[in-house]
Parts: C-alpha cells; sequence; structure tokens
C-alpha cells in the first residue's frame, strides 16, 4: 500500500461515466508500531504515498500481514457498528498516543478536531482548515463511491491524521511509530497505518506546496477507509492501491497532476505486454510504484462500468475471497474479459483524451 505519492476515490463526475457508457455497457453485458499502549502482536500495516508519481520508487515491501484479529463488531459488506463505548477509547487511545509523541519529541502540535478525524499538526495556523476541509471533503467523496449514507460510521473513533512541517520530524516519527527506516521514509510523503484494533493513523509533512498534501491525506485517506469498509481485513495491494489513485483523481480532477498522467502511463505499460494485467493480480504482498497507473485504470474502468457492482466487489474481496471469483460473481466477467474490454477502454480513453474520473 504504499504509492509514490498518495490519492483516494470516488465517482463524482458523472458526465465522464456517460460519456464511456457504450463501452461500459459492453462490459457489463460481457461480463506504526508499535507503539501504542502495549505492544501489539505484529506491526501494523502501513500504506505509504511517495513523492514523485511520475518517477515512482519501488515501493517497500508490507509489512507482513498482522495475525488481525478480526473485530467481532466487524460484518463483511457493512461498515463496522463498534459500540459507543469502543468509539470514545478510541478517541481516548489516540489523544494518549499524541501526547506521548509531543513528549518523546518535544513538539508542540496544534490539535483540531472535525466530525470525522483527529489531526495534529506543526503547520501554519493559517493552514489549519485547509487541513480540516481537505480531510472532511475526502470523507465525503469516500462515502459517494462507497455508496454510504452520510451518518454512516466508518472508522473506529475517529481518524488520526498527523502533519508536520519538517521532514527530519516526520522520519522521526515513522521510525518510532512503525519501524520505517529513515532512507524509506525519505521517499515517501506519508503512511496510512491500520493498527490491529481498527484504529487508522495517518502520518504526513509538508511537502512544499498545498496540492500534494491534499494529494497525500486523500491517498492515505482512501487506504483508512478501506481498511474499515467491510471489516478490518486487508485486500490486493493492487486494489487498494488503485482505489486510492482512482479517488484522488476524482477528488482533485484536473488539479491532480498524476491522475491525468495515469492513463497514458497505463498504455504505455499495456503496449509492452500482454500479460501485464495478470502479473499485477498476482502481486500480493506489494505493488511497485510504476504499476499505480495500471491499478489505477483498473478500477476506475470497473467503478465506472458498474458502481454497484464495485461495491459488490469490495466486499467480496474483503471477505478474502479470490479476485477471479469476485470478479465473476460482481460483473459476471472473467479475468480474460476484463483484460479485453479494459484494454480497449484503456486506449480509447486515451486517444480520446477524455478525463477518466
Ligand atoms: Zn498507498
Amino acid at each position: 500500500m504504499g504509492r509514490s505519492r498518495s490519492a483516494v476515490t470516488d465517482r463524482s463526475n458523472l458526465a465522464g461515466a456517460a460519456r464511456t457508457l457504450g463501452l461500459l455497457l459492453l462490459f457489463a453485458a460481457a461480463l506504526g508500531t508499535p507503539h501504542t499502549q502495549a505492544a501489539p502482536p505484529a506491526r501494523p500495516a502501513a500504506s505509504q504515498r511517495n513523492r514523485t508519481p511520475a518517477r515512482r520508487q519501488p515501493t517497500r515491501p508490507q509489512p507482513a500481514q498482522p495475525a488481525q484479529p478480526p473485530n467481532p463488531a466487524a460484518t463483511p459488506g457493512l461498515v463496522s457498528t463498534d459500540s459507543a463505548p469502543m468509539h470514545h477509547e478510541a478517541l481516548q487511545a489516540e489523544k494518549r498516543f499524541a501526547q506521548e509523541m509531543m513528549q518523546q519529541f518535544r513538539v508542540q502540535m496544534t490539535f483540531v478536531e472535525t466530525p470525522h478525524f483527529l489531526i495534529w499538526t506543526t503547520l501554519q495556523p493559517q493552514q489549519h482548515q485547509v487541513l480540516a476541509a481537505q480531510c472532511e471533503a475526502m470523507y465525503a467523496a469516500l462515502l459517494r463511491i462507497f455508496q454510504l449514507p452520510a451518518d454512516q460510521p466508518v472508522f473506529l473513533g475517529k481518524c488520526a491524521v498527523f502533519v508536520l512541517s519538517n521532514q527530519e520530524q516526520f522520519k522521526a516519527f515513522c521510525q518510532y511509530v512503525q519501524q520505517i527506516p529513515p532512507d524509506h521514509a525519505r521517499r515517501a510523503v506519508g503512511f496510512q497505518i491500520g493498527l490491529p484494533d481498527g484504529r487508522s493513523r495517518i502520518i504526513a509533512f509538508w511537502p512544499g506546496n498545498v496540492q500534494e498534501l491534499a494529494e497525500t491525506l486523500v491517498h492515505e485517506g482512501s487506504h483508512a477507509f478501506l481498511q474499515r469498509f467491510g471489516g478490518n481485513s486487508h485486500v490486493l495491494p493492487w486494489f487498494n492501491e488503485g482505489l486510492a489513485e482512482h479517488v484522488t483523481a476524482t477528488v482533485f480532477q484536473t488539479r491532480c497532476n498524476q491522475g491525468r498522467e495515469a492513463m497514458q502511463r497505463a498504455i504505455e505499460l499495456v503496449r509492452n505486454d500482454p500479460q501485464i494485467l495478470s502479473k499485477m493480480l498476482m502481486m500480493d504482498d506489494s505493488l511497485p510504484g510504476e504499476f499505480y497507473p495500471l491499478a489505477q485504470s483498473v478500477v476506475t474502468f470497473l467503478v465506472q462500468t458498474d458502481g454497484k457492482a464495485f461495491v459488490q466487489m469490495i466486499k467480496g474481496l474483503k471477505n478474502t475471497e479470490p479476485f477471479s471469483q469476485v470478479l465473476q460473481k460482481t460483473y459476471n466477467a472473467s479475468v480474460p474479459q476484463l483484460d479485453t474490454h479494459w484494454r480497449k477502454w484503456l486506449q480509447q480513453t486515451a486517444e480520446s483524451g477524455r478525463p477518466v474520473y
């Protein structure tokens, strides 16, 4: 779940979907560490967004999937229905964690609370409201994609977001929280960490411009959202990263540099390798950065083809069913059929120059 940048998704541009309706119908027819109080048994999963999407660095191998103590309150296919005391305890735990970080690093962070996020930051006060607004915009976009009502709680408590103004602080945080080596953190703008108890945490730093920070928060926020949707289990890296990139492109549309270029990069990869989709689907450990645009294009294609089927697909994947089986069940298509129709869509979309979010 790393990424040479971060991103998220939703389908807010219905016009774009309508323009590709013909093809879509055709297809549809065919088809941290250890940190916390007591050390957790395994390091929680982290997702990363690196700095240069254009020249993505291979992402570090994912930490072994934590032996996830299944969240008893999470029912596959639904956002978890944790009790009020569980939400309360999660909020308190994250506030204790923030205090611990401030003491550990002797840094004062400003606390900003929004309806769905707990934000701690060392950014300047004039950036606080931008941060808060970006986080909530990302949340709203995700609700639309996942077709959830606005009052549906997703996070356990709230998602914690740490945004540091200084990269050295960021690297030190990453090392302390998630044992991420500084050399690795150096290439990243942000990480998302899913804690075994269901809490989610994003750590990012100021990359020099507000757009990149906003994209990072959306990308990592997508991982946090997907971590919670349909239980606390993980999905395949290509799906996780593809969705995060799709959401980012959808939220920012023409402002998202990486979103503009993704389809072109995907086309280049596809042109050179007839087996590339199958190869990507087999990657079950981590996804190299150069595959992000490819993953994004597959997710965008699936979302645009049938948004409802896509949500069902997420539920199946969170239920750890094999992708080919879930594809058959939800889109009535085999992997070779997906390959054929996705390639045609990719080619036509790239040639037309249409926006794809
Ligand atoms: Zn990622």
